[in-house]
């Protein structure tokens, strides 16, 4: 079969692959000059930087399918995460006892006894053997789900700043089903950052593809079935994969389909750089004030912790989400996080400021499978995150659904 692929992100590249490998000639068409969509790495003074804080989750079951991880020379976070109240200056952590022992005392400081339990109870309730489990029932909205779990206001303050960064959505509206997956995905595995960045992981697919025409710059504007249009150009192919992103699925597809508009989650990460960091481990520093008067920025890493800059730089990233990542002035950010770091902040300069608009889907909160029904609309497949949940394991298990219904076997890992 001739078949087209419009959108080299994730998704895209790994129906590509599958596709090539059972035989097919496969045109893969991309609007931008690169491949990767939003998993996409910038070289910026000398050095890589992700757009937006962004990890891999070696316990995800499609990354191990698809994903030569040690090939990617990745170092993992620490398995567990501190928190700032910057008023105060209190500082808190959780950490995964049942991995890290040492983390177990710090962390009931943190959260107390009863809290530390219902921590533990979670923890205990998520399968290793099958993350997504839990996208199968219904599933409240993680705000709802966080209040059925009776956690404390104070460990709320923990877990919504949490939970908004990994979701890009200040209400929280996403399925708790979603914050479960995730929590499982952090017990049972690390969180790695490649060498070369985020974008190394679609780049590893890419690089695998040998007979396959990719055709960058090219944005596709209307598909059929058995057609995409280009300019006046019409181009016959014998099946269409869509692999685009949900606002601009919602544009090219025949009909709705997924019974709502899309909403924007966006997000800015602002970068500066120091000639000593703030604080030295791989870790995710959280703002417990984060959304309220004067805390605009909801996390901070120093990517240089993990993968140092090549001329000893440091560099800290704020992340700002929702309205706050719009435009974000860099020396608001660098005047909040004085009241983080203290007056060393005056010496920082700034870097860079990376937006990434439309960063993840929106899923309605009442649908409960883990991937949405249709893949097949009006004869086009359709793939990619919105089609499942916004992650990457939800990019790949819907690329290995349209493959499953083209009778194509997954391919093998070299
Ligand atoms: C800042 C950020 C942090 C993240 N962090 C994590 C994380 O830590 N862990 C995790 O699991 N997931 C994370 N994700 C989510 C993960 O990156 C995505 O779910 C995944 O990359 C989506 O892949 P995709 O192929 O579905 O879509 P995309 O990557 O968006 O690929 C779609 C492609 O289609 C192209 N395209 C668009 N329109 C057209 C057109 N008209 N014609 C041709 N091509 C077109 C786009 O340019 C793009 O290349 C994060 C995402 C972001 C943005």
């Amino acid at each position: 079969m001739n078949i087209a692929v419009v959108g080299a992100g994730l998704a895209g590249l790994a129906v590509a692959l599958g596709c090539e490998q059972a035989g097919h000639d496969v045109t893969l068409y991309e609007a931008t000059s690169d491949i990767g969509g939003r998993m996409k790495t910038v070289s910026c003074n000398n050095h890589l930087l992700d757009a937006g804080f962004h990890v891999l989750h070696t316990a995800y079951p499609t990354v191990q399918r698809w994903i030569d991880i040690d090939e990617l020379q990745s170092k993992p976070m620490d398995n567990c995460t501190v928190t700032i109240h910057p008023s105060t200056g209190r500082r808190r952590l959780l950490g995964d006892a049942l991995r890290s022992p040492r983390y177990l005392l710090p962390t009931l400081k943190s959260v107390g006894i009863r809290d530390g339990l219902r921590f533990f109870k979670w923890r205990m309730a998520t399968s290793s053997n099958d993350l997504e489990r839990a996208m199968d029932t219904p599933s409240p909205t993680i705000v709802q789900g966080l209040n059925n779990r009776r956690f404390r206001p104070t460990t709320k303050r923990v877990l919504e700043p949490l939970f908004t960064g990994i979701t890009l959505d200040p209400s929280l509206s996403e399925r708790f089903a979603f914050a479960d997956f995730t929590w499982g995905a952090m017990s049972h595995g690390a969180m790695v950052v490649p060498k070369h960045g985020i974008q190394a992981v679609p780049k590893q697919l890419f690089n695998r593809l040998a007979t396959t025409t990719t055709v960058l710059n090219t944005a596709v504007e209307e598909v059929t079935a058995t057609s995409v249009r280009i300019g006046e150009e019409h181009h016959a192919h014998d099946r269409v994969v869509l692999a685009v992103p949900q606002h601009i699925a919602a544009k090219l597809l025949p009909k709705t389909v997924d019974g709502h508009a899309p909403v924007e989650r966006l997000t800015s990460t602002v970068v500066f750089a120091a000639s000593r960091p703030p604080f030295k481990r791989a870790r995710l520093l959280l703002n417990e004030e984060w959304g309220t008067e004067g805390h605009r920025v909801l996390h901070v890493h120093v990517p240089t912790n993990l993968h140092p800059h090549p001329d000893g730089l440091h560099w800290i990233a704020a992340t700002l989400v929702g309205e706050a990542a719009l435009q974000p002035d860099e020396k608001d950010v660098l005047r909040e996080l004085r009241s983080w770091f203290g007056p060393e902040v005056d010496a920082w300069g700034h870097v860079n400021t990376i937006t990434v608009r439309h960063a993840l889907p929106h899923i309605d909160p009442n649908h409960h499978a883990r991937m949405l029904p249709e893949l097949d609309v009006e004869g086009i497949l359709v793939v990619g995150d919105h089609r499942t949940h916004p992650s990457v394991q939800g990019a790949l298990a819907s690329a290995e659904r349209a493959l499953n219904a083209l009778n194509i076997p997954l391919p093998r890992r070299p």
